[in-house]
């Protein structure tokens, strides 16, 4: 199925075996977290240590490398990577970028420092097959071939660190003000997942809307996708669900079922009792209708439900079917 709002990119994907290593070549991979200053301070004495950092704002990712040599900053790289990138593949993707620079460099030992212990973890991990995590290693290991020393260390983030604040802000500075084409542009799983779930919930929401049935619970809920947050924060229960749907004890509806001898309410034989008939205008209810209307501080109309409903305030503060009656509904419970 084509996933709107992803453009053809190609979705990040577990890197298939015939790409991975050979168990016998795989390499182990360890970070140490770097938990006080003494402990930075003890191991910062590489020849080159590389900060990196991974950052998303109102939407808008980067992730960036600060460069230290003989304890000053000698060169940075801002990453840019698209919208729906995560925080994760910013971090993991700056952490790839520092493995790659020290593959390519003249020097032989390097200290990579990151906030991101998931990221690290990710290139810790020897069975994971992210895309990112196996290129990070394998820089790794041709850099080992070739002699050099990488560390890793997991670093407090926002603890002063200069080198971290300084990967940090220019994350920061990518993630904003980048126009260039994106360095990595894998869309995450989770976003692929989000894109499906909103395409379904619309596709859902507009037959609810459209179409012709569920009238009753429309008064309540006229739109899907923001009834199901107001179901969940409401909890399902049966009584509830009599109400939002009107299938449940009204004489109407049991009448239609053959379940009852006749669809009229006890106030007046004429008067069909239908949930909204309970609610809006039985005079045997007048007295709750009224307490409700005045804790509610407006009227109960067919027009007004939906904006109770969708009002977290009212909805908890009033409790509809508490006021509305729990004599009728319990007669009438034992009779479905
Ligand atoms: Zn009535």
């Amino acid at each position: 199925m084509p996933v709107p709002g992803l453009g053809g990119r190609e979705v990040e994907q577990r890197a298939k075996f015939a790409v991975q290593p050979h168990p016998a070549e795989t390499i182990a991979v360890q970070f140490q977290c770097l938990e006080s200053r003494a402990d930075v301070d003890a191991n910062s004495s590489w020849e080159v240590c590389v900060y990196t950092d991974g950052s998303k704002i109102e939407d808008k990712v980067g992730a960036a490398l600060s460069i230290w040599v003989g304890g000053v900053e000698a060169k940075t790289k801002k990453l840019s990577l698209p919208s729906y990138s995560t925080v994760y593949q910013a971090e993991l993707y700056a952490l790839c970028e520092a493995a790659r620079f020290a593959h390519n460099s003249s020097r032989s030992t390097f200290g990579v420092f990151s906030d991101s212990r998931s990221a690290l973890e990710t290139v810790a991990d020897s069975g994971s097959a992210h895309p990112l995590a196996l290129e990070t290693r394998s820089h790794i290991k041709n850099s080992r071939n070739q002699g050099k020393i990488i560390n890793l260390y997991w670093v407090k983030a926002h603890a002063g660190l200069q080198g971290n604040e300084r990967a940090d802000q220019l994350a920061r500075e990518a993630a904003l003000h980048s126009k260039r084409k994106p360095d990595y542009d894998l869309c995450p799983v989770s976003f692929v997942k989000r894109q499906i779930r909103d395409q379904s919930l619309r596709e859902w929401n507009g037959r609810y809307v459209n179409g012709e049935a569920a009238a009753t619970t429309k008064v309540f809920l006229p739109d899907a996708i923001a009834a199901y947050k107001i179901v969940k924060d409401l909890g399902p229960k049966a009584v509830l669900t009599q109400v939002l749907t009107g299938h449940g004890g009204f004489s109407e509806y049991l009448y239609r079922y053959k379940c009852k001898g006749s669809p009229s309410c006890i106030c007046d034989s004429t008067t069909e009792e239908t949930l909204l008939h309970v609610i809006l205008s039985c005079p045997v209810y007048e007295k709750n209708r009224f307490d409700l209307e005045q804790q509610l501080g407006c009227k109960l109309a067919k027009e007004s439900i939906k904006e109770i409903m969708a009002d977290l305030e009212k909805r908890n503060g009033a409790n509809l079917l508490r006021r509305v009656e729990p004599r009728e509904y319990k007669r009438t419970e034992t009779e479905i």
